[in-house]
């Protein structure tokens, strides 16, 4: 396993003067944030924009294995101009994903509720479980054939549970689709809806070998509070680490931790450090 962030950290700074920070303390693998990845969307043509990052990061010999693909997008809105839309920006994304050879990009599975609020005004009834897992199959079907052939991987993350997910991935039925297991969902579905949480050891175990990426994260199960493990969140860190074991994961140990970034640069270079350590114990505990 290998420690990262995700580039959202530095949320106030440019991706490029964010990323100098993170290789002054030694970060080489780092996750795209989306947002990060919106600005260089923003910026042009995204085989042009990803040539001059990707030259930007090889100076400073970082790399952006993972990233996260556009984090609002919602794959199952009801068939219409909407959802034409929202899946040909995904594709834009892929593109830039593909230019930057990202591994793996984190995508949400769709869902109902924010589909009715992005359709507007909602004048139809809500769409059953059943249209929603055929509208999300349908557009991964279509994303997946989009990526293939490239280096991305399209990794749902959690939300629902690792049963959930795989019954998704086998219905699409694409080698290019994976799971980003996010500890901190997990800990809230468990909360939330007890029938389907599940530990983090059999999330990880049923995941196996379509687990690509992680979410490092942790929350005391009120909300997503996005903490680093230890700061008072109640993830089974010990579970998490030997389920990683026993399925042999050895992809990024990335942190997405917005909860410990709204302190000034300086503190957030302190905590980079205090990350570093928190992932040598955890990986410690895997051996
Ligand atoms: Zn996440």
């Amino acid at each position: 396993m290998h420690k990262s962030v995700w580039t959202n950290y530095f949320h106030d700074l440019s991706p490029e003067e964010g990323i100098r920070l993170f290789a002054g303390k030694g970060w080489r693998l780092l996750e795209l944030g989306n947002e990060q990845a919106a600005d260089l969307l923003g910026r042009g043509e995204p085989e042009t924009t990803a040539a001059e990052f990707l030259r930007f990061c090889d100076d400073l010999g970082v790399c952006l294995p993972q990233g996260h693909l556009k984090l609002r997008a919602n794959i199952a809105l009801p068939p219409g101009p909407e959802r034409d839309a929202e899946l040909n920006e995904l594709k834009r994304w892929l593109d830039l994903f593909a230019a930057l050879g990202i591994t793996y990009g984190v995508l949400h599975p769709g869902v109902p509720h924010l589909g009715r609020q992005a359709a507007g005004a909602d004048q139809t009834e809500p769409l059953s479980a059943q249209d929603v897992f055929g509208l999300n199959v349908d557009a991964l079907g279509t994303l997946t054939e989009h990526a293939a052939g490239g280096p991305t991987t399209i990794c749902l993350e959690n939300g629902p549970n690792a049963a959930e997910l795989l019954k998704l991935i086998e219905a699409v039925g694409a080698e290019n689709l994976g799971i980003c297991f996010d500890t901190g969902h997990l800990a809230l579905t468990r909360e939330r809806t007890p029938e389907k949480g599940q530990t983090d050891r059999e999330f990880i175990r049923q995941a196996a070998d379509r687990l690509r990426a992680l979410h490092i994260t942790d929350n005391d199960g009120s909300r997503d509070q996005h903490l680093l493990p230890f700061e008072g969140g109640k993830v089974d860190w010990p579970g998490v680490m030997r389920g990683l074991r026993e399925v042999g994961y050895g992809g990024l140990f990335n942190f997405e931790i917005p909860g410990e970034t709204g302190c000034p640069v300086e503190e957030r270079l302190d905590k980079l450090d205090r990350a570093w350590e928190i992932a040598d114990q955890l990986m410690a505990l895997e051996e």
